[in-house]
């Protein structure tokens, strides 16, 4: 059994919450999954706006999303696996493999989220790297940056 608040994780915050309760931006374990050999899958939301009060336009959450995947590359290579945008257009889900530590995640967030705003351009926005690479823009995803980075000392409190 993994423990989780050795992590850094608060009891109560991890898994399925009402969506009514959470507040926004948070960094939220939704899940760990160990395999049979000790590896472990952590599933993290990166929540950005509160649920059904506040959305990212499809432009400034697909430049993050580019962003975010430049990052978690840069900087956690060996445990990134995937993050990738929620429907509901409030924030990403973020796939780490054998990287569960909260403080540690978080610190890795952001620095890319510091790096967003110093970014020159939204890495990725070629016809040969993206599906719409039209639809970008860097000045409107440091904006949602600059927000999330204000809120960074609640980031762990997701209610
Ligand atoms: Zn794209």
């Amino acid at each position: 059994m993994l423990d989780l608040e050795k992590l850094g994780w608060e009891a109560g915050s991890v898994g399925e919450l009402d969506h009514r309760l959470l507040t926004a931006p948070h960094v939220k374990l939704r899940s760990a999954i160990a395999g049979e050999h000790g590896d472990v899958v952590y599933s993290v939301d990166l929540r950005i706006t509160r649920p059904n009060t506040e959305y990212l336009s499809t432009t400034e959450f697909h430049s993050i999303e580019h962003l975010l995947l430049a990052g978690f590359r840069k900087y956690m290579l060996d445990h990134f696996i995937s993050v990738a945008p929620m429907g509901c257009q409030t924030g990403f889900y973020l796939v780490l493999l054998n990287e569960g530590d909260a403080q540690r995640i978080c610190g890795v967030y952001e620095n890319i989220l510091n790096d967003i705003l110093a970014a020159g351009e939204v890495p990725y926005a070629r016809a040969q790297d993206c599906g719409n690479y039209r639809n970008h823009d860097l000045a409107l995803a440091q904006v949602v940056a600059r927000r999330v980075l204000a809120d960074r000392s609640s980031w762990l409190q997701v209610v």
